[in-house]
């Protein structure tokens, strides 16, 4: 006869802790603990390294936390249907749970067919909402049966093939739920106080932004969890004007994430008019404007950038450089460890969609830039070769004299590049092919 078993298929939620599937499953019989590496998700063009990077260590830790509980994790290789087909030749499937996933339209496809076949072979599917923030926690449970059957695994690959290249990722966040709790706590101890007034700055915001976003994309922390953690911090009485203010704000951005999970999506496709000099530019972060390309640059050495430097380098992009589409969807996803498709592209069609948007000026761009990074720290930091140039002339280092571009041993055109448009024309020239 065979084992009867209940499926619990982790994708964006590697935790046991208010797992809700898991939860469900475990109060129902013997659970089969599956994740499945499927080499179609990692041909797609948004995805990278540095996410298995990510996935790979927070299932590493998945895999010890089960083994404790008595049943560790099945990994498996392939096709979900084929997978699904294997256990089942083995297994009786009870049911199948997982989490509800607002991904792109190759993951929505995926989920569907999945649903189709367990209606196919009589199995129950279980989907649970990510949002549910009001809810009470699910509790991890105290032991999982181990499974008598045999299964065939593969272990995890060690990298996919990627556009960016490994050692540009080894400042990226690391995975695990160990690694977010600290996180968690760092913030709601003390990083967090100046939230409000730091988040927008774009070197501060290292530190003062709760960098979640990672562990909240593949789940090492549900979104409850900060949720409850925040409104226990909010009921400190002794809790100071500035610590108030900010946990609101970090509040809104919490139910934005929570909007946008619940929002469906549409993936751009590639726009026809591309100028791949001007994309090759941006990319590498050489488009002569200091402050974008020490974004670009910081985002592609570390996988995070804040909140308005991701804005900045899309506003540029498409009001600027004329770049839309997929191109540049795809590049930004591969960049951030924490690629939410949900929110991504929601972003990415609001900041770059043909909405009311002004062209950006120059002094509209200068304004942007000083707020953003007003010592100039920041550029500092990523452009080397800006290094010895004065603050007066960092955010616009073109408009230096000779004299002082030899004195900061940055020459223009050499050292560092031309800017590649000229914001003042580009301003004017391009309202109509940019804007209407
Ligand atoms: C073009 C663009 C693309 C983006 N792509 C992603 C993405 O793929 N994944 C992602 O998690 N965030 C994305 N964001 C939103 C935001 O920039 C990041 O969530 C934030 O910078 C992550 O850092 P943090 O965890 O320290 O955020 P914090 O400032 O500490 O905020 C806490 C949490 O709130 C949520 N959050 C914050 N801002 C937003 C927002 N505007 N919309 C929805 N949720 C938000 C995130 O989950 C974040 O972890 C994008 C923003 C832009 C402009």
């Amino acid at each position: 006869m065979k084992e009867r078993i209940h499926i619990v298929w982790f994708k964006r939620d590697l935790r046991i802790h208010d797992h809700a599937p898991l939860h469900q499953a475990a109060s129902h019989g013997k659970v089969l603990p599956l994740y499945v590496v499927e080499p179609d998700y990692w041909q797609l063009p948004c995805v990278s390294a540095r996410h298995w990077r990510f996935i790979r260590q927070s299932l590493h830790e998945l895999n010890t936390t089960l083994s404790r509980l008595g049943q560790p994790l099945v990994k498996m290789q392939g096709e979900i249907l084929s997978v699904l087909d294997t256990l089942q030749a083995r297994f009786e499937i009870a049911a199948l749970y997982a989490h509800e996933e607002n991904g792109n339209p190759w993951t929505n496809t995926r989920n569907q067919h999945v649903q189709q076949w367990c209606t196919q072979h009589g199995i129950a599917w279980q989907a649970f909402s990510p949002c549910e923030l009001a809810a009470e926690r699910a509790p991890a449970p105290a032991r999982l049966a181990a499974l008598q059957t045999r299964i065939p695994q593969q272990g995890l690959p060690d990298t996919f093939g990627t556009v960016l290249e490994n050692d540009e990722a080894r400042h990226c966040q690391a995975g695990g739920r160990n690694e977010a709790l600290k996180l968690l706590g760092s913030f709601f101890r003390e990083r967090g106080q100046h939230y409000q007034r730091d988040s927008t700055l774009a070197l501060a915001a290292n530190s003062s932004c709760s960098r979640l976003s990672p562990h909240l994309s593949y789940g090492t922390l549900s979104l409850r969890e900060v949720s409850h953690k925040l409104q226990s911090t909010l009921e400190n009485p002794e809790l100071d004007e500035t610590w108030q203010q900010s946990l609101q704000a970090f509040a809104t951005n919490l139910q934005a994430r929570c909007q946008c999970l619940q929002t469906p999506i549409a993936a751009p496709t590639d726009a026809t008019d591309f100028n791949q000099g001007y994309f090759a530019a941006w990319q590498t972060g050489m488009t002569g404007y200091p402050l974008l390309d020490a974004g670009m640059r910081a985002l592609r050495s570390s996988g995070w950038v804040n909140f308005p430097m991701r804005a900045l380098l899309v506003t540029f992009a498409s009001k600027q450089l004329g770049l839309h589409g997929g191109k540049l969807a795809q590049h930004l996803a591969q960049c951030f460890t924490d690629y939410e498709p949900a929110i991504h592209y929601q972003q990415l069609q609001i900041l770059a969609g043909n909405g009311d948007v002004k062209t950006q000026r120059l002094s509209t761009y200068l304004k942007h830039a000083a707020a953003l990074d007003p010592q100039g720290d920041f550029i500092r930091r990523w452009l080397p070769e800006l290094a010895n140039v004065p603050e007066a002339y960092l955010h616009q280092p073109w408009a230096m004299p000779w004299s002082v571009q030899q004195q900061s041993a940055c020459i223009i055109g050499r050292d560092y590049p031309e800017p590649i448009v000229d914001l003042r024309r580009a301003a004017h020239n391009s309202q109509m092919k940019l804007f209407d």
